[in-house]
């Protein structure tokens, strides 16, 4: 199969959250399958050129969108054999942040992203793709674009949270290139305002989200961010399928970011990871004090509010915290001044990757307490370093962790009660496990052996794109 694989992010070049990390394995993982794929994100110019070998290419085009003409370049570069373009315009890319400044966005993100949807439907006229997968809502409109000029290649559209939909006013549409047509509500028409997520999800053959079970939430109002209705109208084309991560890059044998390293058959250094974390942040260090750990955006979606709420109650545990992340200013300071009161918990604010892994590693519990969770990366993660997850028992939270004794892969402590009571009830019990519980250590194997990884997606993608080429795509649903 020929596959176009386009994301507004894509590992190491550039990254906000889950989505770079998967635009990058996906298609490695493909890759390793035997398929011919290529990787297309814009050429931000924070991207180090000289250290990915980055070179311009011959080809280039103009785009004419709107009233206006773009000159869009194009670079190439390999990344562990993955063949990556690079579109260059300087609307797109010449610019200090991703999406905007720190709690902000641009005001031309529109722009921005049309010109690159644009350049991928240019692509994709250019040589002959079977089959073209977008992700999130900045690439959305390249389904409609394609489709609008004639595009053969097959379309598939994956949700990695529908809470960021690209929504704009409809003066939008024509600085954009959509032709006013599409202003209706079976297309792009969301509350008198433009919405890309609809044009992703009305316009793809296939539309897929990060695991089954945000598959069926997100067509209740509950999770459905408002677009419930309209995705039940789509749902005979939605999938979940699980997110996975790379195995290779979270193996406690092997991690270099780890100061001892550990396996199934011996725990004495996730002992020690402990014992060296406890020592660096300054926590008394005892077996029968266990080390809770959050990892993430300190943003409502992770459950910032409740663990706000319960900081008290929790620091009262005999247990240790540390909370590793960057957000909101109002969960920095709610943290920081916890911090303060007390003896227990530790806070470190920023993005770093090899404290993560430490963390992920010297832990012997980790906090998920999302609101609602797509699929979520870090339990999978946690679970390969033998860290048990407490998690609300949503998303892909719930498929990835079920409670202990059920034998299904993943155990951990999912708790139903979504507010800070159930939390607070649920690293209680997962205290009481770690510090008292025989099982613990065999629970921790059990745990690491679960196999959460891209591959095994990758496979279930293939499926369905193989599917989609052949028209055997059942249309019956299959949530
Ligand atoms: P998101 O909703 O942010 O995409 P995911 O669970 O899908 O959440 O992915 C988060 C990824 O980012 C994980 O690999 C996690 O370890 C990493 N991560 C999040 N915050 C931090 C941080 N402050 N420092 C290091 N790594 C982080």
């Amino acid at each position: 199969m020929k596959i176009l694989f386009a994301s507004a992010e894509l590992f190491p070049f550039s990254k906000s959250g889950g989505l770079a990390d998967m635009a990058s394995a996906l298609p490695r993982a493909f890759r390793k399958r035997g398929q011919e794929v290529t990787a297309v994100t814009p050429l931000y110019s924070f991207i180090d050129i000289a250290k990915y070998d980055i070179r311009k290419s011959e080809e280039r085009f103009r785009l004419r969108i709107g009233a206006k003409i773009y000159e869009v370049e194009l670079s190439h570069c390999k990344y562990e054999g993955l063949d990556v373009l690079l579109v260059y315009t300087p609307i797109l890319c010449d610019r200090e942040y991703l999406y905007g400044p720190p709690g902000g966005s641009y005001p031309d993100n529109d722009l921005r992203f049309a010109i690159f949807c644009h350049a991928v439907v240019e692509l994709l006229r250019r040589e002959n793709y079977d089959l073209c997968h977008l992700n999130d809502w900045h690439t959305a409109l390249a389904a409609l674009l394609a489709k609008e000029a004639g595009v053969q290649s097959r379309i598939v559209y994956t949700i990695h949270n529908l809470a960021y939909q690209g929504i704009f006013p409809p003066s939008s549409l024509q600085r954009c290139g959509i032709d006013a047509r599409h202003f209706t509500s079976e297309e792009m028409e969301f509350y008198g305002q433009v919405n890309w997520m609809k044009a992703g999800i009305g316009f793809a053959d296939a539309v897929t989200t990060v695991s089954p079970s945000y598959a069926r939430e997100i067509l209740t109002p509950e999770f459905g961010c408002g677009l419930d209705g309209y995705l039940r109208r789509h749902s005979a084309k939605l999938r979940g399928i699980l997110n996975g991560i790379e195995s290779a890059l979270y193996d406690p044998k092997t991690d270099p970011a780890l100061p001892v390293h550990f396996g199934v058959d011996n725990f004495a250094g996730k002992a020690q990871c402990k014992a060296l974390l406890c020592r660096d942040f300054n926590l008394e260090d005892s077996a029968r004090r266990p080390l809770v750990v959050f990892i993430g955006r300190f943003v409502a979606q992770k459950g910032l509010e409740w663990i706000v709420e319960a900081l008290d109650a929790l620091a009262a545990l005999p247990a240790n915290f540390i909370f590793l992340g960057e957000g909101e200013e109002r969960y920095h300071a709610a943290l920081e001044a916890a911090a303060l009161r007390c003896g227990n918990l530790r806070c470190f604010f920023g993005y770093d990757e090899a404290l993560s892994h430490r963390l992920y590693s010297g832990a012997d519990l980790l906090l998920m307490p999302s609101r609602f969770e797509p699929c979520g990366l870090n339990q999978m993660i946690a679970m390969r370093y033998g860290t048990l997850p407490v998690v609300h028992a949503v998303g892909g939270l719930r498929d990835t962790v079920h409670p202990i004794g059920s034998g299904v892969c993943g155990e951990g402590f999912p708790f139903e009660d979504g507010n800070a009571c159930g939390l607070i009830a649920a690293v209680e019990n997962a205290l009481t496990f770690t510090v008292d519980s025989p099982k613990l250590e065999s629970v921790r194997r059990f745990d690491m052996g679960c196999d959460f990884s891209i591959d095994r997606c990758a496979g279930e993608y293939l499926y369905l794109y193989r599917e989609l080429l052949s028209g055997s795509l059942s249309t019956k649903g299959e949530l």
